[in-house]
């Protein structure tokens, strides 16, 4: 039986080779700000749709959905010109007589596959970078969020020739039949063990990926810590999306001097920010991870965790309140998982060295915060763990950041995003090199090798 979507990757790659390919930046721009006004045009569209999935709020959706793709599509205006510009580089006395450059050739044909914790912003983030690059896009948005799943459907089929960018709609079964298919790359944003599938039916085609996965991000709360700060930031980043964020923080780290302010920092701080009755608390997004963190909240009871704040769960709309927990150790199961909810575990450390310690048994996690004001205690968290991003004094923000790369490291994931160097995932930095004709410096050396010949090599190979 013919695969189901080869038709779309055959046309796709044909449109490819005949009209992206060599499609100007101006072009490539004019799509760009296209896609920009349709979202302005339906900024409330996108924001009921998305609310509908699991009632994210507006203000949420304005700065967590819409502001960073506008800001990605702005530095593309700003600054793909250059990004794409063909760079020259030198050439040592043995390249005498040649001129070497770097040309940003497009990939070709690529996959997108996004998850729906921010289901307009991971599937739009990609297709700016694929689209400035030069490429084509088959999306394939999450099963998880239908509404703007459904919308985003709807503001590709209007902005784009199918040839040059499609939504194929689909769960597991159609992400798994387009992974089979030879693209030219993937981008895939989820979890690490779906990271690892992608990564497997890659390889098969040789297809290189870009994979944005999660992790289990500690932020560490030292002695010099100022503890009103650290937790206004702390609870912004970890409960906004109710937890749901790749970037947010799993477990809290505190030293055992500013273990009981902090608790109470954060817990004053949950009543101002996010009350109990709040129109800003997002549900969770469906029975399947709500279960999920209702059982993960029950086990950590059993094993003798205290919830310090929250616990509630309404069944009926998938609701957790924002949760804090005490008295977890690193053997706990809590401490074992992404939570990816509204739930955030304290845990007292007394030294810097034990923290690190503890941190560098888990996987290298996408986020890394501390909240110090020691200028050793920022070096030393620097040089001895690994993180695919780290904020000092901050958290989640470094996402926004436009000039940052954004992306895991080893099990947090693969490549990275964000402005040029999005542009240069969906890139071949194509070396070329223009030899002259007649005489060069290597064909002195050509054999067969006489003596004079064999000086020169020897030279040539430690001094030139
Ligand atoms: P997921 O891995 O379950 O699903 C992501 C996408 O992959 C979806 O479109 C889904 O349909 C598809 N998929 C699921 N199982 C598949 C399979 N077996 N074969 C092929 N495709 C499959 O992730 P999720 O639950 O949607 O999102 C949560 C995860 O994503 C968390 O781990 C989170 O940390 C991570 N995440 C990472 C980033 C980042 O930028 N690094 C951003 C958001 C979310």
């Amino acid at each position: 039986m013919s695969h189901p979507f080869q038709q779309l990757f055959d046309e796709q790659h044909t449109h490819f080779h005949q009209k992206i390919k060599t499609s100007s930046i101006q072009k490539r721009l004019k799509k760009l700000k296209a896609l920009k006004t349709w979202i302005k045009q339906n900024e409330k569209e996108i924001c009921e749709e998305i609310y509908k999935d699991f009632g994210k709020g507006e203000e949420e959706v304005l700065l967590t959905e819409i502001k960073p793709i506008i800001d990605e599509i702005k530095q593309h205006t700003l600054h793909l010109s250059e990004w794409a510009e063909t760079k020259k580089v030198s050439s040592s006395v043995a390249f005498w007589g040649t001129r070497s450059y770097i040309q940003f050739e497009p990939k070709g044909v690529t996959l997108l596959i996004a998850p729906w914790n921010y289901p307009f912003n991971l599937c739009i983030g990609p297709l700016i970078s694929a689209i400035g690059a030069g490429c084509t896009a088959i999306i394939k948005p999450s099963e998880h969020t239908p509404n703007t799943s459904n919308l985003i459907d709807k503001m590709i089929s209007e902005l784009f020739d199918s040839r040059e960018v499609k939504v194929v709609q689909g769960d597991v079964a159609v992400s798994t039949e387009l992974l089979a298919l030879p693209f030219d790359h993937i981008f895939f944003t989820g979890s690490p063990a779906v990271g690892k599938l992608v990564m497997q039916a890659a390889a098969k085609n040789l297809t290189s990926v870009t994979l944005e996965l999660g992790g289990r991000n500690p932020a560490i709360v030292d002695e010099t810590a100022n503890i009103k700060d650290a937790a206004q930031k702390i609870v912004w980043g970890k409960f906004i999306n109710s937890g749901q964020t790749c970037i947010a923080p799993n477990y809290v780290l505190v030293h055992e001097t500013q273990s009981d302010p902090l608790k109470k920092a954060l817990i004053n701080q949950l009543n101002i920010q996010f009350p109990p009755v709040s129109e800003s608390l997002t549900n969770i997004v469906n029975s399947h991870h709500f279960n999920r963190l209702s059982h993960l909240l029950e086990v950590t009871i059993k094993e003798g965790g205290v919830i310090l704040h929250g616990g509630k769960t309404v069944k009926e709309n998938n609701f957790i309140s924002p949760t804090l927990i005490e008295g977890i150790s690193e053997n706990s199961t809590l401490f074992q998982e992404e939570i990816f909810g509204p739930i955030l575990p304290i845990i007292t450390y007394t030294s810097l060295d034990q923290a690190l310690t503890l941190i560098r048994t888990t996987e290298k996690p996408l986020a890394l915060y501390l909240f110090s004001q020691s200028k050793k205690n920022k070096r030393s968290v620097l040089s001895q763990s690994s993180a695919g991003t780290t904020a000092i004094n901050e958290t989640t923000i470094q996402f926004a950041q436009p000039h940052l790369p954004f992306g895991g490291v080893n099990h947090s994931g693969i490549g990275k995003a964000h402005g040029n160097f999005g542009f240069l995932e969906f890139s071949n930095q194509r070396s070329v090199l223009h030899q002259r004709v007649g005489l060069t410096t290597l064909k002195t050396i050509f054999p067969p090798y006489s003596n004079l010949k064999r000086k020169l090599i020897r030279f040539i190979t430690f001094w030139v």
